[in-house]
């Protein structure tokens, strides 16, 4: 039994509804998608993981795009941070990855969607050689970037901006959940193809989340939820 909470993009804004939410239900793990800050400052992130921790929970982060350089360290100094590491927390296998693809905005934290792909692919490729079917374990790649055509990349206008090296990894390794942010309008779960469950919370200002409930290291519900509900 591992309960884990995902939520995205906080921008530096506190929700108290997410501390009200932890302190009223068993959650063994919060992931935190990135774009913690708004381009900083880094201190909030302490702050806030301390915040989120101080409700009895594990908490793991990766960057995201609006994050300044020296985010990694300042998560490390607090908890953990999964960007481009694996890790393995109950009857889930954590891959993570941070930043995004290039945006408009030229953010601190973009990289070119082929070296996403060659990194993301590695990161996956390397737990495949060492897996063992008798340890079965829910594979979770955990992005700031969605994967590009989904509901998770969509923009207001209708145009999918996700990741294609993201994509691509999940078509060649196919986890069975994928969590993302970054798209702050593209709350959704999807599916790519027959095997992997997509999902992206939103900003948390906004109230959503993904809570995943593991059974066992094969069976799943994955659900967005309210955390004002
Ligand atoms: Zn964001
Ligand atoms: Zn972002």
């Amino acid at each position: 039994m591992t309960k884990i909470l995902a939520i995205s993009d906080v921008h530096g804004e506190e929700n108290e509804n997410l501390y009200t939410y932890l302190n009223n239900n068993e959650i063994d793990l919060v992931i935190i998608l990135g774009d913690i800050t708004d381009f900083g400052p880094l201190d909030f992130v302490e702050t806030f993981i301390n915040k989120v921790a101080d409700c009895g929970v594990d908490v793991i982060a990766i960057p995201g795009n609006c994050d300044p350089n020296g985010i990694c360290n300042a998560i490390n100094d607090v908890s953990f941070c999964l960007h481009n590491n694996i890790i393995a927390y109950g009857d889930a296998i954590l891959f993570g990855f941070g930043g995004s693809n290039p945006t408009p905005f030229d953010t601190p934290g973009e990289m070119d969607d082929d070296k996403i792909y060659r990194q993301v692919y590695d990161l996956l490729a390397n737990y495949d050689y060492v897996y063992n079917s008798e340890v079965p374990k829910v594979k979770i790649l955990v992005t700031h970037a969605p994967p590009f055509n989904t509901e998770a990349d969509r923009v207001e206008n209708g145009e999918h901006v996700g990741s294609q090296g993201i994509q691509k990894s999940i078509h060649e390794f196919e986890p069975q959940i994928n969590l993302c942010g970054h798209i702050h309008e593209a709350k959704s779960l999807s599916k790519i193809g027959k095997t992997t469950d997509v999902a992206n919370p939103g900003m948390l200002r906004d109230n959503g989340a993904v809570l995943i409930d593991i059974k066992d290291g094969s069976n799943y519900d994955i659900d967005i939820i309210s955390l004002n509900e």
